[in-house]
Parts: structure tokens; sequence; C-alpha cells
């Protein structure tokens, strides 16, 4: 079986620190180690456009900042193919025909979909394109045979439901056409779902609790040094709490042997650090320092690639377009294939029959 990888991201702001360690790392290994046949990267404009229907300039603007982000962590356009979501219209004949395979109450059953219905306040106003979004992201894998999609664990019902809708697909028409997607996640817990600054349980552009990729060096520090970490240690002396202690997270996420080696060599890893910690006499000051200088040091080439592919956002865009150009041309192909097993492929019947 061939292996193809799809993922993506929605438009709605730059990508930062969660993106990097629960996805981003990922897909520049994955590209690197080149074990499969095609890798997609989707900037997915149309499902930001579910919740940003009324805000169209936000998500056109995003577009070219998740691809700068994109390029500049070392994704690279000879290996990946990027594409812009609207530039594909079968995906939505592949959205729409999937809509009779999925009910009312299995789309509100969804545990993300039912967490951002209330995280945006939708209420009973749910858009229907909103609540249909899990649909789409099934059409978005399957257009291209995707069997591999890394993602963060937020992601893993939509994975869920995507295997459903293809199980459910194959049994009614009486194929094997749709392949049942494995989602990707990364091993290290925290890199998951990295928690956002102020201790909410995910980081996510939507919150405005994000450390960006393309944060300058003074506003990663400062975002540091603002951290939530344990109400109760408030002298250097006290014993501290490392669990749901924002800075110990990152560290959990980031910091790697040669970073003790290099930054804080007192210590011979994390465990003995919070240790220390969690004994007291151990300062925020001085575990807030080493976070920066770690997160200093992966964010710098990062921000300098970054600024070097702002100057000509027009090659950047030839890249998408390239991409939409191609991933169409697959997309036409694989509608057809979807048509043919439900037997609504008119013209080829006719044309078979003669
Ligand atoms: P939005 O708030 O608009 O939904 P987001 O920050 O959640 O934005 P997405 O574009 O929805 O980002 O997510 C893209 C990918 O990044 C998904 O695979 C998601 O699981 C992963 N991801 C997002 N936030 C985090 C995080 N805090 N930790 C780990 N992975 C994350
Ligand atoms: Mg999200």
């Amino acid at each position: 079986m061939k292996n193809i990888i799809l993922t993506g991201d929605r438009p709605t702001g730059q990508l930062h620190i969660g993106h990097f360690i629960g996805s981003l790392k990922n897909r520049v290994l994955l590209q690197n180690k080149g074990d499969y046949d095609k890798m997609y990267i989707m900037i997915a404009d149309a499902q930001a456009l579910t919740d940003n229907f009324d805000n169209v300039d936000k998500v056109k603007d995003n577009i070219l900042q998740v691809m700068l982000d994109y390029l500049a962590v070392g994704l690279d356009p000879e290996k990946v193919v990027f594409f812009i979501q609207s530039e594909i219209p079968e995906l939505t004949e592949f959205t729409f025909f999937y809509m009779n395979l999925v009910t009312f109450a299995r789309l509100q059953r969804n545990p993300t979909v039912k967490a951002e219905i209330s995280q945006k306040k939708f209420n009973k106003n749910i858009p229907m394109g909103f609540l249909c979004y899990p649909i789409s992201q099934t059409a978005d894998i399957t257009a291209f045979n995707a069997n591999i999609v890394p993602v963060g664990v937020d992601q893993l019902p939509m994975i869920e439901q995507a295997r459903e809708i293809c199980r459910t697909f194959n049994n009614i028409y009486k194929t094997d056409l749709l392949i049942e997607p494995q989602a990707v996640i990364p091993e290290n817990k925290v890199a998951q779902r990295l928690p956002g600054l102020d201790g909410a349980e995910k980081m996510s552009k939507s919150l405005g609790n994000c450390i960006f990729l393309a944060d300058e060096p003074e506003v990663v520090k400062q975002k540091i040094f603002s951290m939530y970490t344990d109400p109760n240690h408030i002298k250097i002396s006290d014993p501290g709490q490392t669990r749901g202690n924002v800075v110990f997270a990152y560290l959990d996420a980031f910091s790697e042997k040669e970073h003790f080696e290099r930054y804080l060599p007192e210590y011979k890893n994390l465990e003995e650090l919070k240790a220390h910690y969690k004994k007291g006499g151990l300062g925020d000051v001085k575990i807030k320092t080493f976070l920066n200088n770690i997160l200093q040091e992966i964010l710098k080439p990062i921000r300098e690639k970054r600024k070097t592919l702002e100057k000509n956002p027009a090659r950047v865009f030839e890249i998408l377009f390239k991409g939409s150009d191609e991933a169409k041309k697959d997309a036409e192909q694989n509608i057809l294939k979807l048509k043919q097993a439900m037997g609504i492929d008119y013209r080829n019947n006719l044309k078979n029959k003669n």
C-alpha cells in the first residue's frame, strides 16, 4: 500500500510553539525520512471560515502567515505539496456525499466539536458549516487517499469520525475504495496538547495564550516571565508543585539533555530539577531563565528564515498555487472513483454500454 500523508492548519493566526511541538516538528521528520509516496499540507481556509465567515480578511491574511511559518520550520516545497483548501472544489463534492452518512446526533456528540461549540459560545446557534466540519475534514483526507494524518490529540475524535465515514461508505456501496486513515500523534505526552501561557489546557490561536514562532526575542522573554507557575510557591524556600505548572510543562516538551549541559550544568536532567523545585529552594526566576534560553535557541533560526521569506510573498504564493493545481488534479481523479463506487458516474456508464 502507498503511504500518503495529509495534514493542515486553519489560517486563523500565526503558528505557535504548540503547533511546532505537536505537529510541525513531526512533519519535518516525516518529510526528511522520505518514507512516503506523497505528502500534502493543506491550509484549511474553508474550514476557518466556518467560524470566521464574517471575518474573511483575517482568514485571507493568515494564509501567507501560516505558509511563512511552514517554510521557516523547514518544510520543503520540493518534497511537500502545499495547497489552499478552497482552491479544490472537489472537496465540496466529497463533503456533500458524505453528509448522507452521518447523523446530526453523531456530529453533536463529537467531543472536539462539543468543546469548540462551548468555547466559541455558539449555544444553540451553531452554524451548519461549523457542525459539519468533521465531515469536510474526512473529505480532505480521502480526496487524496491519505492514510497517515499527523495531528495533535485534540484532533483524534476527528480522525475517528473519518474512519467511521470510510467504513460506512465502503459498507453501503460495497467497495473497498476508502482507506481508513491513521492518526500519528507525538510520543511526548505534553507535546500532544501543549497548555497555554495562562495554564488553559491548550495553547490555541483562538484563545490568545500563545508564544508564536515569529515572536521577537523580547516578546518571548516577556511572555515566559509572566507565565503561570505555582501560586503557593511564594518564597524561594517554599516547596513547589511541578504538576499544573506551565513552566515545567514547557520544559517537559522542549528541554533536552544538551540544554542542561549548556545552560544549567548543575542539574543532570529534568527529574533532578523537578525534585529540587518540589523540595523547595529553587526560585521561579531560575527555571524561567532556563526555559527562555531553550526557546530562544529553538526559535532563532526559525525567526531568521521567516524574515528572509517575508520579503518575497509572491514567491510564497507561487508555491501555494502550484501545489493547489497539483492537488486539484489528484482530487479530480479521486472524485470520479468515488462516483463510480456509488454508481453515479453516468457518462462513463453510457460509454461502457456503447
Ligand atoms: P484554532 O484556535 O483556530 O482552532 P489552533 O491553535 O487550535 O487554532 P489548528 O489550526 O486548529 O490550531 O490546529 C492545527 C494542528 O495543530 C492540529 O493538528 C492540532 O491538533 C495541532 N495543535 C494545535 N494546538 C496545539 C497544541 N496546543 N499542542 C499540540 N498540538 C496542537
Ligand atoms: Mg483548532
